[in-house]
């Protein structure tokens, strides 16, 4: 057992929540618009805020990714930017974190 269990096993919680989100938003993305012009015109506006939600999505699981990667390079948990251990209640709120609070932007 190591110490990042717990972060792993959140991430992998997280990366599911956020691929069946990916998934159903492509089949919504996928449905045919409206044959009406006004609705179509709503279609579109929906469209365009489920494929922000989609972007941001998908850059939640490149990121949860890289820190599953960290965790099995043994690197996770250390700031990348000065090299100290990251705060374990930091690593509890955001376990994508890269960063120490005092490096984070
Ligand atoms: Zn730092």
């Amino acid at each position: 057992m190591s110490d990042f269990d717990f972060a792993k096993k959140a991430l992998k919680t997280r990366r599911e929540e956020l691929a069946a989100r990916v998934s159903s938003i492509d089949m919504t993305l996928q449905a045919p618009l409206s044959a009406d012009f006004e609705e179509q015109a709503g279609d579109l506006e929906g469209q365009e805020q489920l494929e922000g939600l989609e972007v941001a999505a998908l850059k939640e699981i490149v990121a949860i990714d890289a820190a599953l990667g960290r965790i099995a390079a043994g690197t996770y948990g250390i700031c990348v930017k000065c090299g100290e251990a990251i705060a374990p209640k930091r690593l509890e709120a955001v376990p994508t974190a890269t960063t120490c609070v005092a490096c984070k932007d």
